[in-house]
């Protein structure tokens, strides 16, 4: 499903692909747009949400440079109706490193605010009347956008760049995979918990079916994780008993071969 994408371009090394399930999402604003101001509201509508997912691909490449910095090869990023995926590498187990490749992307949206604040920070709270579509409406609503999209990037719920921060923290004490249970199952509850009151306190299904979708990303992800160390345990088991071959006479026996359900 992931492969219906169409690719844009190149930058770093890194390429720019869009899910054809983004048209929709296009479509669906134009719709909204005109509803609300005929041509000018459909202009407006498209190109905001436009505007917002080059925010959303900036907050990737701030992932993702960081995450080049650290050796770590970025493939693509692919941008999907619910938001951007940087597809990299195994990322560095090193905390320190985990952290700044996380936090590189919703700091990214707290410079763009940061930006925009000064020019609109009247228009955002309300203090001054502005004009609908004029480019203090459009800064108003961007610079709100950065900041609700770098602050609920933040929420701690794995996958999430928050619940990744928190793995981070935890595997400062714990073992990786010991650390990568508790962000999951602390992010898995949050995400029950945020879809409820999603679905049934602020009647927004959107959000609610975000929220799903974050939790059973986290059980794949966690999933994932378990298997490659358990490989890692069986290659390392291996590697042991070969090293003790030429100390004892006889052959060792072999590993067991089997891994998973068998
Ligand atoms: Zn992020």
């Amino acid at each position: 499903m992931l492969g219906w994408s169409i690719n844009l371009f190149r930058l770093f090394g890194i390429q720019l692909a869009v899910h054809v399930s983004f048209l929709l999402l296009l479509a669906y604003y134009a719709w909204i747009g005109w509803q609300e101001g005929r041509w000018a509201g459909m202009f407006w509508s498209v190109g905001f949400i436009t505007l917002f997912f080059v925010c959303v691909v900036l907050h990737e490449f701030g992932h993702s440079l960081t995450a080049q910095r650290y050796g770590v090869s970025v493939r693509r990023i692919l941008l999907l109706p619910i938001g951007g995926m940087a597809e990299m590498d195994q990322i560095p187990r090193r905390p320190s490193a985990e952290l700044l490749i996380t936090v590189a992307g919703p700091a990214v949206n707290f410079v763009i605010a940061a930006l925009v604040i000064p020019f609109a920070w009247r228009e955002m709270i309300g203090l001054v009347p502005f004009e609908a579509y004029s480019t203090a409406d459009t800064l108003a609503h961007l610079g709100w956008a950065n900041l609700v999209m770098g602050t609920f990037n933040l929420l701690p719920v794995f996958p999430m760049d928050g619940g990744r921060i928190f793995r981070a923290v935890l595997a400062c004490y714990l073992p990786y995979l010991r650390a990568t249970w508790w962000a999951v199952t602390v992010g898995r509850t949050l995400a029950l918990v945020f879809a409820g009151l999603a679905l049934f306190y602020f009647d927004n299904a959107m959000a609610a079916v975000l929220f799903a979708f974050i939790f059973m990303a986290a059980g794949a992800e966690y999933r994932m994780l378990l298997q490659r160390e358990q490989e890692a345990a069986y290659w390392a088991e291996l590697a042991r008993r070969v090293a003790v071959v030429p100390e004892v006479d006889e052959s060792p026996e072999p590993p067991l071969l089997r891994r998973g359900p068998n």
